[in-house]
């Protein structure tokens, strides 16, 4: 155990208490919680990855963009180089969800490393619950179309990690059958 064991530790608290009145969309309402957790343990599992910066920054990923936390509390709690990787993967919430989404995919290529893989297990995670536990009230065209989304992105951000490449393929093929695709 090191210092990174503490800096994951902080970061599940500070996430955990941002995200806590907060619910997945799925039938259960799970605690929002559970999905930052599971990007970065996709990260750790599948994308082998072992830079501390990045598994906390994908712990603290949605935090900007679906609580009330600021640039400034992740600075000083985390540092610069966590609070440029989360900015990277926010959107801009001022502008309308459709033009967000089509952002994404101009921008999927130009992000840096780091926000490539956050972006693909940020996919991973999504495209998974999609399948396991998805949102309680989408009808089978809107699951169509997000998954189709996904699949813009993530072409946006291959050439980074083929484990994590492997997986999200495994996902959107499983996902298509399921979906009639
Ligand atoms: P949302 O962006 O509203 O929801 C998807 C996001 O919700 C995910 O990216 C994920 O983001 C989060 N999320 C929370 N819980 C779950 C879960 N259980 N499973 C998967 N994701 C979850 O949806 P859309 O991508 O569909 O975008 C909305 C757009 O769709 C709007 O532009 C709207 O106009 C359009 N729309 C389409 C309809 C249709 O039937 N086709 C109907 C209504 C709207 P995160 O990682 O940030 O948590
Ligand atoms: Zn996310």
């Amino acid at each position: 155990m090191d210092e990174s064991t503490g800096l994951i530790l902080k970061g599940l608290r500070f996430s955990a208490e941002k995200h806590n009145d907060q619910r997945r969309k799925d039938s259960k309402s799970s605690p929002y919680i559970n999905h930052p957790i599971q990007v970065a343990e996709t990260l750790w599992g599948i994308g082998q990855v072992r830079d501390v910066t990045l598994l906390v920054a994908a712990i603290l990923h949605d935090t900007l963009e679906d609580t009330a936390t600021t640039p400034d509390e992740i600075r000083q709690n985390f540092g610069e180089e966590v609070l440029a990787l989360v900015l990277e993967v926010t959107d801009d919430k001022s502008l309308p969800k459709q033009v967000r989404k089509q952002l994404q995919v101009e921008h999927a290529p130009h992000k840096s490393h780091s926000a490539k893989l956050l972006k693909l297990a940020d996919k991973i995670s999504n495209v998974s619950d999609i399948l396991v536990s998805s949102p309680k009230d989408w009808s089978l065209e809107r699951k169509r179309e997000y998954l189709l989304w996904t699949e813009k992105v993530v072409a946006g951000l291959r050439g980074v990690n083929p484990g994590l490449e492997r997986r999200y393929d495994e996902l959107l093929s499983e996902g298509k059958r399921s979906l009639g695709l």
